[in-house]
């Protein structure tokens, strides 16, 4: 255990590092031996929700590697439906079990790779696997911290020449979510039911909503339990922060446009949330750190930090339509883009004393690009409907139909490698009757 205890937790991000664990090694895996991350899964042998690590095309079972010996944490902390037991213990024992765990999987160690035996119990294919929720979840809030996508909403809605509120530029914008309706990949979507108003209508009507959207976005799981009145300071948010996952806010326009004045997004907003069932820690993603965007004006001393805190993470979006043979792309972003970095984010969120718990989930806010074919969500690309897309097949394609499925993907390129998040999935079935 010598070399472990030596190796640096920055060590397992050298992209020379290879896993004995063939399909880790290819360039197009999202986890290589680099990303090791996290999530809570069960299979037809074991129906026990467990917590696993994702290497290749397979899954590491923590529960059986702790039962051998071979973690420094015994097997109740992973022998659980969520991850937040072991999120709780702290940035300092995230590191140190993502150095056992790069060690275990290196090609050039024999512990798990020569012993076929133990091999067939601790790794798991991910294609006879069941992922879970990963994290139990407080609270979910979401934020409005892309410039394009605030900047492309304030022109459609308000007016070209002031398109950004006054606040924007200060104050990372963002509101309370609910947390009981974030969901896992691959969960089926319901349309929601709600009141929504035609202009020419004197009064509101109940039914499906007509403009069904996605909004791309990562989201944040918080690492650590706070006090009430105690705020995080900006320049120590990071450390706060377990890691990131694809996030789809799915959002009723039509819903959303009659109830938010004045408090806001409601009903549109709370029907379905789904998240990618991966969580990619904070420290797989240090090598494709870099610099946010330019703040102008520079934020109040208490959103300030040194240093660079934006990620280089590329996003992509695909709809498989209704009765389309295959899916497109139909938009490409990433995540450098974000105006506001998480840090403020969970700093100014905290800052009037709000305390956060951990699993707490952080949307990022729609992560729209500099382009029109990097819109992340349909309101910006078809600007509200008026200007459709025209699916493979030839038809025409506004807001979501009944059957359509949307796949979320993103990484982050290395030479020759990705740390990538798997993919965030959906599909839309039909509303209930709403009578
Ligand atoms: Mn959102």
């Amino acid at each position: 255990m010598n070399d472990i205890n030596q190796m640096t937790w920055q060590a397992t991000n050298d992209r020379q590092r290879k896993s004995w664990v063939a399909s880790a090694n290819e360039p197009e895996s999202d986890f290589p031996i680099q990303n090791l991350p996290f999530g809570v899964f069960s299979n037809s042998q074991n129906e026990a929700a467990r917590v696993g690590v994702a290497i290749g095309d397979q899954i590491v079972d923590l529960t059986v590697l702790a039962d051998h010996g071979l973690l420094s944490h015994k097997r109740k902390t992973f022998a659980r439906s969520s991850l937040n037991d072991f999120i709780a213990l702290g940035q300092t024992e995230w590191r140190a079990l993502r150095v056992q765990l790069s060690s275990l999987l290196d090609a050039g160690n024999a512990v798990l790779r020569d012993n076929a035996l133990l091999r067939q119990t601790v790794m798991v294919p991910q294609s006879d696997a069941r992922l879970h929720l990963p994290v139990d979840i407080p609270g979910y809030t979401d934020f409005y911290s892309s410039k394009e996508h605030a900047t492309n909403v304030g022109t459609m809605f308000r007016d070209p020449k002031n398109a950004l509120l006054p606040n924007w530029l200060e104050i990372p914008i963002g509101y309370n979510g609910r947390a009981s309706s974030v969901v896992v990949s691959g969960t089926p979507v319901k349309r929601p039911n709600g009141q929504t108003k035609l202009p020419e209508a004197e009064r509101p009507a109940f039914g499906p909503c007509r403009k069904l959207d996605i909004e791309l976005e990562t989201g944040f799981i918080v690492g650590t339990n706070t006090r009430l009145g105690e705020p995080i300071q900006c320049e120590q948010a990071e450390a706060h922060i377990f890691g990131m996952v694809l996030l789809n806010d799915w959002s009723a326009r039509d819903i959303q446009q009659w109830e938010y004045v004045p408090l806001g997004p409601f009903n549109s907003k709370g029907f379905a949330t789904t998240i990618s069932p991966w969580v990619v820690t904070l420290d797989a993603l240090e090598p494709f750190r870099c610099a946010q965007p330019e703040q102008s004006p520079a934020p109040l001393p208490y959103l300030r930090h040194s240093g660079r805190h934006g990620f280089d993470i590329r996003l992509e979006v695909d709809l498989h339509g209704v009765g389309e043979s295959e899916a497109s792309t139909i938009a490409r972003t990433n995540f450098k883009y974000m105006y506001w970095t998480m840090a403020q984010q969970l700093a100014h969120h905290t800052s009037s004393g709000c305390n956060v718990r951990v699993g707490d989930l952080m949307g990022s806010g729609t992560i729209s690009g500099p382009t029109s074919d990097s819109c992340g969500s349909l309101l910006e690309s078809t600007w509200n409907g008026q200007r459709p897309m025209t699916m493979p097949s030839g038809r025409q394609r506004t807001f979501l139909e009944d059957g359509d499925e949307i796949v979320l993907r993103g990484w982050c390129q290395g030479d020759g490698y990705r740390v990538g998040f798997g993919s965030c999935a959906g599909r839309i079935v039909p509303a209930s009757e709403s009578a």
